[in-house]
């Protein structure tokens, strides 16, 4: 009896986010991202380093389907992004956690509104968003803070409204991009060390940053952009000094 051929194995166990010979042009300039290869497995923790300009926040976008690519193939959590719907671009976006450096909170709306609105957005019941809001600001730290507006907390604690709102879908990806941008010393190691934690429960975060001593403390997987390429990517890695 003839014996099937095995499939080939992919490239990468367990991958979650493929980029393959990926380009990126806006309608004007050079290039944001040039050929990028860039294979990620679920699980993994990422920093993504480069000078301003080098094309971190494409990816970012990229990867969130906010932007398409120009050419070669992008694949997250299985969808081909080149490919995937319109209409199914709501329930993909579903599984991806956001922050951002500027936070992008609902001003007018209190901590817990502004939790409770991304389970609302996917029509959650009240009964579950009644559980899962507290639980998920126990986790960064503002129990005590539910009635707060924006403009009442320190930067520190808007970004952990910000990561909460992002994490209490559940998603199977968080990307953060510059998170402590706008943060002291003492809150960016903390919000990172949330980040690192949430990794540790089995979220896959990438996390794009400035921030070299913690890049460099924390011996994470390190991918290295200059002017739109990967110039490094490397396990337990460090910044490197484009200087
Ligand atoms: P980074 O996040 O690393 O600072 P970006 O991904 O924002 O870099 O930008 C990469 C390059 O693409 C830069 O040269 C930038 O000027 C350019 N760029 C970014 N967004 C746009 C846009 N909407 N239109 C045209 N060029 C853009
Ligand atoms: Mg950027």
């Amino acid at each position: 009896m003839a014996v099937k051929k095995k499939r080939k194995a992919p490239a990468v166990e367990n991958e979650i986010i493929n980029l393959t010979n990926v380009s990126k042009a806006y309608s004007t300039g050079a290039p944001a991202l040039k050929d990028v290869n860039l294979h990620i497995s679920r699980g993994e923790f990422v920093f993504v380093v480069g000078d301003s300009g080098s094309g971190k926040s494409t990816l970012i976008k990229l990867l969130l389907r906010e932007l398409t690519i120009s050419s070669g193939y992008i694949n997250v959590m299985g969808y081909d992004l080149s490919k995937i719907k319109h209409r199914k671009i709501p329930k993909f976006r579903r599984n991806l956690g956001i922050v951002f450096q500027d936070f992008r909170l609902l001003k007018d709306r209190n901590v817990y509104e502004n939790v409770a609105f991304a389970q609302r957005i996917i029509q959650k019941s009240n009964k579950e968003i009644k559980k899962n809001v507290p639980s998920i600001l126990a986790i960064v730290g503002l129990a005590g803070k539910y009635k707060a507006k924006p403009r009442q907390l320190s930067g520190g604690e808007q970004q952990r409204v910000a990561l909460a709102r992002a994490l209490v879908n559940q998603p199977t990806i968080l990307l953060a991009d510059e998170p402590t941008g706008n943060l002291d010393p003492k809150n960016s190691w903390e919000i990172m060390k949330l980040l690192e934690q949430i990794n540790e429960n089995g979220t896959t975060v990438i996390v794009v940053t400035h921030n070299r001593e913690i890049v460099n403390a924390m011996q994470k997987r390190v991918v290295t952009l200059r002017r739109g390429v990967i110039i490094s990517d490397e396990e337990k890695g460090g910044y490197i000094d484009e200087d």
